[in-house]
């Protein structure tokens, strides 16, 4: 809400600006800045001490304290949407990108007539805009920046990408001299499929560590940095925010930053029920602070059990909590394999026999080779798959690691698989998958996988609904009758670790374990490294709420080979 507010009275500031009204631009910027840096969101402020409380925010006046309550109630404010009209409307849109301000946007505009965003990356590219006055050849260049950033920027990351970014940074921060601790908060603790910006909290001594996180080699640009904040656009433009925090208050400001909103907001009201006041400051009782320190200290006063970033969604877990019911959810470090691996010989980058050592190394008792089958390109046929299995047989020898023998075939069309019977009959592990066919109307669909999971070889059904994250829509299918099926048929539910599917997503497989539907977390690498991506699956697994009983390869081997009925 703050941030919000704040973009509104800037916007605000730009627009009269233009239009050449004196000092009250100023006062705008002034209260956009404190309403941005204000430790309080001003909805709470409003909602628990009323409209004259927002008065006391510096640089909030009566008439921005109206507007602050307009938007809260409304969700608009008036006054921008009149301002707006009075000026070009390209005008407005050039002033959102970094670098352009409402004067140089209007200079733009009545100079070289150009009046949109897509104008503006044209003149700047056909080096149009550096012969103006206040503008150099540089200003081209980091206008084109600045469009190539927007456009990304509407755009949220993949998990798997913002992952090691993020623990890179930490790992650095902790290093540091004085950092207690270094942690990140938000969707990306979470374990959300995409993260908008990366927010990091820091118990730090010493404030130096503000001059060592903005000086970082990755850093493009410094967007904000003060005594205890700091906000940076990393190379590959990503948005970081690191903030120090107290010791006393680490862990309610870990639970602030962490979320999610709905969740948060939920918290709040069960301790303003309780007479106390829960913030990123801390839990308190009048004016003494009853917790904070630690996250779960927050939760226990608060009466309920500690909840797991993964699962503060608020959809029942605080309900689960207060009942002490959550579920023991399955750790990072429980899968004991991996079920869902290519090799060279189909279409991965590595041989059976580095695929083989590097799950040794991550301490994997066993690892399924599941290479492609069928006879398109790409694709081992029946007899190659006979020579895999010979070769696989001869690897085992001499690893520790058992290598079980897998195959992953194409379901297709009308529901057949692309190997005979006869061959998945050698097999220790089958996934069946979707790799075509995306578009097919429902019942179609429905029908294609309910035929395929019939087939009395089949161990898992293969990122189910074919999704790829901001690419591909998921295939439309009758979920609950493929859930039902796989119960039946006792065929587990992938959750496909890749950086662009995890495949089912967390909500999904939770439905699917309502059912009673058993799980396999396979990261379908294609690369020895591709390996490490177990824990985005996992992570998926947790904000589904699985426990380990629930996931066929957080099994030992004998338990595993049981249930493949081999
Ligand atoms: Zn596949
Ligand atoms: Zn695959």
């Amino acid at each position: 809400m703050n941030k919000k507010l704040a973009e509104i009275f800037y916007e605000i500031a730009d627009i009269l600006e233009i239009k050449k009204v004196q000092w009250k631009p100023a006062a705008y910027r002034k209260a956009a800045r404190s309403i941005e840096n204000l430790g309080e969101d001003v909805k709470e402020i409003y909602e628990t001490k009323g409209e004259k409380d927002l008065e006391e925010i510096p640089g909030v006046g009566e008439a921005i304290a109206k507007k602050i309550v307009e938007y809260i109630e409304t969700g608009r404010v008036k006054h921008l949407e009149e301002l707006k009209k009075t000026i070009p409307k390209g005008v407005v849109e050039m002033m959102a990108v970094p670098g352009i301000g409402a004067k140089r946007a209007m200079k733009l505009y009545n100079e070289l007539g150009i009046s949109s965003v897509k104008e503006l990356e044209e003149a700047a590219k056909n080096h149009k805009i550096a012969g103006l006055e206040s503008f150099k050849e540089k200003s081209e260049e980091n206008i084109i920046e600045g469009i190539e950033f927007m456009k990304k920027r509407g755009k949220r990351i993949l998990l798997g990408m913002a992952l090691p970014i993020a623990r890179k940074i930490i790992s650095e921060l902790k290093k540091r001299e004085g950092v207690k601790e270094a942690i990140a908060g938000g969707s990306l603790r979470r374990m959300e499929e995409t993260i908008g910006d990366i927010d990091i909290l820091v118990v730090a001594s010493d404030y130096g560590v503000v001059n060592f996180f903005t000086k970082m080699p990755i850093v493009k640009k410094v967007l904000a940095k003060g005594d205890t904040k700091s906000s940076v656009i990393t190379k590959d433009d990503i948005q970081i925010d690191l903030r120090i925090v107290k010791p006393e208050a680490f862990g309610s400001a870990l639970q602030y930053f962490t979320g999610n909103k709905d969740h948060n907001i939920k918290l709040r009201d069960i301790a303003i029920k309780k007479n106390m006041k829960l913030s990123e400051y801390g839990l308190f009782k009048g004016s003494r602070q009853i917790a904070g320190k630690t996250e779960e200290e927050v939760y226990n006063r608060l009466g309920m059990e500690y909840i797991e970033p993964e699962l503060r969604t608020e959809t029942g877990e605080i309900e689960a909590a207060l009942k002490k019911k959550l579920p023991k959810l399955i750790g990072y470090e429980a899968i004991k394999g991996d079920l869902h691996t290519h090799t060279k010989l189909s279409d991965g980058k590595n041989s059976i026999d580095e695929m083989a050592a590097a799950a040794e190394k991550k301490g994997y008792k066993y690892l399924a080779i599941t290479d492609h089958g069928g006879k398109t390109i790409q694709h081992l046929n029946e007899r190659q798959l006979e020579q895999e299995i010979k070769e696989i047989e001869k690897i085992s020898e001499k690893q520790d690691i058992e290598i079980l023998k897998g195959v992953e075939v194409d379901i297709g069309a009308d529901g057949s698989l692309s190997i005979k019977d006869s061959a998945l009959e050698k097999m220790d592990v089958v996934i069946a998958s979707v790799h075509s066919g995306f578009k097919f109307p429902e019942t179609k669909q429905t029908g294609r996988l309910l035929k395929a999971l019939d087939n009395k070889y089949v161990n898992i059904l293969g990122h189910p609904t074919a999704r790829l994250i901001q690419e591909r829509e998921p295939i439309k299918l009758d979920l609950e009758k493929i859930y039902e099926k796989a119960k039946e048929r006792g065929i587990a539910l992938e959750i496909n670790s890749s950086l662009d599917r995890l495949d089912l997503n967390s909500s999904k497989a939770r439905e699917a374990l309502e059912i009673g539907c058993k799980f396999a977390i396979g990261t379908d690498a294609h690369t020895i490294e591709q390996l490490n991506h177990m824990g985005l699956g996992v992570g998926t697994a947790r904000r589904g709420w699985l426990r380990k009983e629930d996931i066929i390869n957080a099994q030992s081997l004998n338990k595993l080979k049981k249930w493949l009925g081999r």
